[in-house]
């Protein structure tokens, strides 16, 4: 069975995060989304409700498993059975980062391999902090959001001001 591993914030997951979950979801047989601490970010929502957030807008993938890992992610791929990581490519500004970290997973942890999803057009610009950044101004969210996490992300916005 093959294994992928897609991991990431996810602060929150967005639509073009989905993007990348559904097509992934049909190349492998078992997709496990995991969210990662990353200890120089300052997330919104904690790693509980990311989690759960991205449980809510994948229930309907029955091969889509969401995890969340405090741990280098070589290590938990290999822990998991996963043999590729999966990674959604925005524009050539992602490209550099993401080719070392491949790098440096693959030294790791050799049979570890990255594969690289371009995005769709209208996901180019989409991130989660692009979407953080309009929610506080109110924008409608519907074009970027999962429909089903829009109350989630505006209650929070909401909360903090
Ligand atoms: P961000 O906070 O920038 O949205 P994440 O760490 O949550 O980033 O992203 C996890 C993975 O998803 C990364 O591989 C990132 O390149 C990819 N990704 C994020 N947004 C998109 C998008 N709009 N289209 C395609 N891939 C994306």
């Amino acid at each position: 069975m093959k294994i992928a591993i897609y991991p990431g914030s996810f602060d929150p997951v967005t639509n073009g995060h989905l993007n990348i979950i559904r097509r992934a979801a049909n190349i492998f047989d078992k997709l496990i989304v995991c969210v990662m601490v990353n200890a120089s970010k300052h997330p919104m929502f904690s790693l509980e409700e990311r989690t759960e957030l991205l449980s809510r807008v994948t229930r309907d993938l029955a091969n889509v498993e969401v995890d969340y890992a405090d741990e280098l992610l070589a290590t938990y791929a290999k822990r998991r059975g996963g043999c590729v990581i999966v990674k959604g490519l925005r524009a050539t500004s992602d490209f550099e980062n993401e080719f070392q970290m491949a790098l440096i997973n693959h030294k790791i942890n050799p049979s570890l391999d990255t594969m690289f999803l371009t995005s769709e057009h209208q996901y180019m610009y989409l991130s989660s902090s692009t979407v953080k950044e309009l929610a506080g101004y109110g924008v409608e969210l519907r074009d970027f959001l999962p429909e089903e996490i829009i109350p989630d992300v505006k209650q929070r916005i909401q909360n903090m001001k």
